[in-house]
């Protein structure tokens, strides 16, 4: 007897949706491991900029102080930041989510004493001393669809302490006590 069997038709399609069944599984792995490598590459940003306004608060005077961010020694503004030449390069302030752009990572405090911000941020020091934010990256966000660069899903930041956080928001980005939890 002659056995002779070819693949039947059931049979390719069984294998075309079992396929299409693990692709549907794996493309939001996927991006969920790149989303999650892109905000490993955020943090480390904000960790090497962090190491060196160190640098540069020693430069100019920072004591250790909470509150006047001039008294703190810290640059009053991204161009006095990246003009230090102890800082790092452009490349470093730019988030590998958006590498478009011109920059990423933005001063929690402003250059202009008198602002609302400025006072803020004097207020968030003392009252939380190192763990004000410094720096924050306003569009590293889950919202894909509504864009709103003060009202992002998370925030990754740097803190006074050095310490960088990354969070799902819970509460007020104004908030310091937002900023406290680990995540
Ligand atoms: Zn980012």
């Amino acid at each position: 007897m002659k056995r002779h069997r070819g693949v039947t038709l059931l049979e390719v399609l069984t294998v075309c949706a079992v396929l299409a069944a693990l692709a549907a599984i794996a493309y939001p792995i996927l991006a969920q491991v790149k989303e999650r490598a892109r905000q490993t590459g955020c943090e480390s940003n904000l960790r090497q900029i962090g190491v060196a306004l160190q640098v540069y608060r020693s430069d100019y005077g920072g004591d250790g102080r909470y509150g006047d961010p001039i008294e703190m020694g810290l640059p009053l503004s991204y161009d006095a930041a990246n003009r230090h030449a102890m800082l790092p390069a452009k490349e470093v302030w730019i988030c590998p989510r958006y590498p478009e752009a011109a920059m990423s990572y933005y001063l929690f405090y402003t250059y202009h004493p008198d602002t609302r911000r400025w006072d803020d941020f004097r207020r968030f020091s003392l009252e939380y001393e190192s763990r004000t934010p410094l720096l924050y990256d306003p569009k590293h966000t889950d919202q894909r669809h509504i864009y709103s660069p003060f009202y992002p899903n998370r925030m990754i930041g740097l803190l006074e302490s050095g310490q960088v956080v990354n969070r799902v928001r819970t509460g007020d980005w104004l908030h310091p006590r937002w900023w406290n939890d680990e995540r």
